[in-house]
């Protein structure tokens, strides 16, 4: 950021979903024990197969190739690894959770924030599941959109690519020198912030809290505080 605080007029607060708005591992404890029911009907021990599994998210849930790595923790040899792989993959891909709670005070900490500023929830991932995620979570009345980045171009654009800035504002007609970003990840939502010249309040929860926040980033404990920053630091 180049400008001072006080002349930033903050028009847009563009708000991450998973681990920002309610904890990631909840959804993924749902999947695990989807693919644990799929494998227990392929012939695996599935409770042995779910410890593995949640062991392996544990070190990274986006980081690729965690059910097959699972398969090999378990003990399968290739060929087992080879046949199981893609059933399993297939019920962690057509897993939708039925329900998602926010953080505490997410709510009204939203509430609070919409009425100073448009609202966009901005995040990464597989279309439908995250809008089935954010249609669980019942916050949509709070938001004027939501803007998944992989419909913007596939996988590439996902955060910290700065087109999804553009589409925000395009959609609400609002430069992006006016937008302020909130989220979890440093090497995403910190990065868009950024990379579009924008201010960025980090929360430190969920998955990625261990990782370091670059210098000179604001950081919270969670959503309520951060808007709270927000409002006490621009309105
Ligand atoms: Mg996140």
């Amino acid at each position: 950021m180049t400008r001072s605080t006080s002349e930033v007029d903050i028009r847009a607060v563009l708000i991450d979903l998973d681990d920002t708005l309610y904890p990631q591992s909840s959804f993924l404890e749902g999947a695990v024990l989807a693919v644990g029911g799929r494998a227990r009907e392929l012939g695996l021990d599935r409770d042995r197969f779910i410890e593995t599994f949640r062991s392996v998210l544990a070190r990274g849930s986006d980081t690729g190739h965690t059910i097959d790595t699972a398969l090999v923790e378990s003990g399968y040899d290739a060929d087992e690894v080879l046949r199981l792989t893609a059933p399993l993959v297939g019920a962690f891909l057509q897993y939708r959770p039925l329900s998602l709670e926010c953080y505490p005070r997410v709510r009204e900490s939203l509430e609070r924030l919409a009425q100073r500023a448009a609202l966009v929830c901005l995040t990464d991932g597989q279309p439908d599941l995250q809008r089935a995620k954010f249609s669980c979570l019942g916050v949509d009345t709070y938001f004027r959109a939501l803007v998944i980045t992989d419909e913007l171009g596939g996988r590439s654009l996902r955060k910290p690519a700065t087109a999804c800035l553009n589409r925000v504002s395009e959609i609400l007609s609002i430069p992006v020198r006016n937008f302020f970003v909130i989220g979890d990840r440093p090497d995403k939502d910190v990065a868009l912030a950024h990379f579009g010249g924008i201010g960025v309040v980090r929360v430190h929860q969920g998955e990625y809290r261990d990782k370091a926040s670059p210098q000179g980033v604001v950081t919270v404990d969670d959503f309520p505080s951060a808007v709270d920053y927000v409002i006490e630091t621009y309105f």
